[in-house]
């Protein structure tokens, strides 16, 4: 039992340590790192496709059934996402950021939490559920209630079928996206994988570039991933926002012993 404790803060000394040398510090984070702020995953125990049909976000399907469709979607992001706040996951890596010792984040998720943490280099990798998009011109819309009350939404220019800006099954991520988030894990000398499976592909790939171009990793999550193994990083077992914050504790108390 006292091993095993001495280990874990072993780890987290030696993570604060890859943190306070790192040169070019990413953050990768998926759906964990928002699930203390009340919103679950999709895989796992409690995800979300124990309880509904992924086939609502396959893009034909939507496209033959938008309403039936829009009225889940309502339900499971617009009503839902509302409330939810930013956890100290979050709040962390906006302080790294402003520390400048964060230099982006790139996420899978939807949800917009890290920017109203206060991050501000982040790149959605899938998107955004803020923008609704029309499937006929392209237009961007705010997903504001003057949509949101007339399921489904119509494009204001063209009255085409308007769709939440993140990516569904079936639909590619925009290349501008794709090339900024390989940029930014060629330059990573050290990432920081938080919350995700690592089996959403192509967005899996993402630490894989940076392992190739010889990123150290930290990961965090409450149970082992696809990257455990194959990143071999430092991994600090528990929920983001309980093993974000002790983190910070152990990195402030690095940089005080520096003084
Ligand atoms: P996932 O749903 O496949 O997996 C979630 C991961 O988080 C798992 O590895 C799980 O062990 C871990 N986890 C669960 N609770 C945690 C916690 N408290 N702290 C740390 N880790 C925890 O997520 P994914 O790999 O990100 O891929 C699913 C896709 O679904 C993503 O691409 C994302 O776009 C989307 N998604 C987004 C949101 C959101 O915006 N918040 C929510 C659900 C799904």
């Amino acid at each position: 039992m006292k091993s095993a404790l001495n280990d874990m803060n072993n780890s987290f000394f030696q993570a604060a340590q890859l943190i306070l040398q790192a040169k070019y510090l990413v953050a990768f984070t998926g759906a964990g790192i928002s699930v203390e702020s009340g919103i679950p995953p999709f895989r796992g125990p409690g995800g979300l496709w124990t309880k509904v049909d992924p086939r609502h976000f396959e893009i034909g399907y939507f496209e033959q059934n938008p309403e039936q469709s829009w009225r889940l979607i309502k339900q499971l992001f617009y009503e839902s996402f509302k409330n939810a706040r930013p956890n100290p996951a979050h709040l962390a890596l906006a302080t790294l950021e402003k520390g400048q010792r964060l230099k982006s984040i790139i996420t899978q998720n939807i949800d917009y939490l890290h920017q109203q943490a206060g991050s501000r280099q982040v790149i959605e990798y899938h998107g955004s559920y803020r923008y609704l998009r029309c499937l006929n011109c392209n237009s961007h819309f705010t997903a504001s209630e003057h949509f949101l009350n007339n399921l489904p939404p119509h494009c204001l220019e063209c009255a085409g079928l308007l769709k939440p800006d993140f990516v569904f099954f079936g639909e590619a991520i925009p290349e501008a996206v794709i090339n900024q988030s390989i940029a930014e894990a060629m330059k990573a000398d050290v990432m920081l994988i938080i919350g995700s499976t690592g089996e959403v592909f192509p967005a899996s790939q993402i630490p894989e570039i940076a392992y190739r171009y010889g990123s150290k990793f930290i990961e965090i999550n409450i149970e082992p991933s696809n990257y455990t193994q194959s990143l071999n990083p430092i991994f600090l077992k528990g929920p983001a926002g309980q093993v974000l914050q002790q983190l910070m504790k152990v990195i402030a108390n690095e940089e005080f012993k520096k003084v």
